[in-house]
């Protein structure tokens, strides 16, 4: 596997995979890997030629009170772990490469950020679009791969490459899980004796929510309360936010149909974690009978 640190090395490394007229499929990460961001690998490795992963822990996307300064890393073991599912060239650029002392060009997406993360991270969405604008400008992938637990990043990337036509393709990869249940996360690692065990609730809570729609629940504002209740069954638990959106677009929504998706963020002690369901919705059996 090659490892680049600069721009000039990894584009020529791209020039030459696409001379060779290989699909260039490409993950972008902030590193600590996990299964979750390995699964995204792979699946880059089942359709892509050549996969290309960046490890680049972005400071425009956090927060002043955020976790920047110790984000989790481990660029060796992320190498290693890379290399074993097949990576060809992982691009970790240092932040004066990415952004120069001159540096002055942001990329913003409006309306989908407006709420869950982008409502409770000012700013947040702003780095991720201008980092990956950067990075899809630099790889030039035909694919690029992002997982569901960021649900609302994935549709951001997908809202701004067809608003700026950005010629790639988003592929939207399932959240990996712990046996537990609980989404694998970088920031899992901060989650200390109790608290793990209470962060246990977020899943649950999704899985209650799927029952009740199940069962035939049909109103999102008694979903996100019996929601909330089993959340904060767990005194450790600080609810950020429970939302039920509509599919692609995020829009508010008092009626429970289709495919819908239910968001919930939490801080256990100072970890912010988040995770999603999408809930299909059964039709009730309105539909006309099967002939
Ligand atoms: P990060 O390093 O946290 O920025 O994540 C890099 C990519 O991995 C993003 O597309 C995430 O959505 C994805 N990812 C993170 N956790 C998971 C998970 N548990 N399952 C699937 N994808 C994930």
């Amino acid at each position: 596997m090659l490892v680049c640190h600069t721009i000039n090395e990894i584009k020529s490394f791209i020039r030459q995979a696409a001379s060779l007229g290989k699909t260039i499929g490409f993950v972008p990460t902030m590193g600590y890997f996990h299964a979750g961001h390995l699964a995204l690998m792979s699946e880059a490795k089942k359709t892509c030629g050549v996969v290309v992963c960046s490890i680049f822990v972005n400071q425009l996307q956090f927060g002043p009170q955020e976790d920047f300064a110790c984000y989790p890393r481990d660029i060796e073991r992320d190498k290693r772990l890379a290399e074993e599912v097949g990576v060809d060239a992982i691009f970790i650029p240092s932040a004066e490469e990415m952004y120069p002392p001159r540096f002055s060009t942001f990329v913003e997406t409006k309306k989908i950020t407006d709420c869950l993360c982008g409502k409770s991270r000012p700013g947040h969405f702003r780095g991720v679009t201008t980092v990956v604008t950067k990075l899809f400008n630099i790889i030039q992938p035909n694919m690029a791969f992002f997982g569901q637990k960021d649900f609302q990043q994935a549709a951001t990337i997908q809202r701004m490459v067809e608003d700026l036509n950005i010629e790639v393709k988003i592929v939207l990869v399932p959240t990996v899980r712990d046996k537990d249940g609980l989404a694998l996360s970088s920031r899992n690692i901060y989650l200390k004796g109790a608290q793990r065990q209470a962060a246990l609730n977020i899943p649950r809570s999704l899985a209650l929510a799927a029952q009740a729609v199940e069962n035939g629940e049909r109103d999102p504002a008694k979903v996100k309360m019996a929601v909330c209740n089993k959340l904060t069954a767990e005194p450790l638990v600080e609810i950020d936010y429970v939302e039920i959106y509509s599919l692609p677009y995020l829009e508010e929504i008092s009626l429970l149909q289709g495919e819908v998706l239910l968001a919930i963020a939490a801080k256990i002690g100072k970890t912010r974690l988040i995770d999603n369901l999408v809930l299909k919705v059964p039709d009730n059996g309105q539909s006309s009978p099967k002939r």
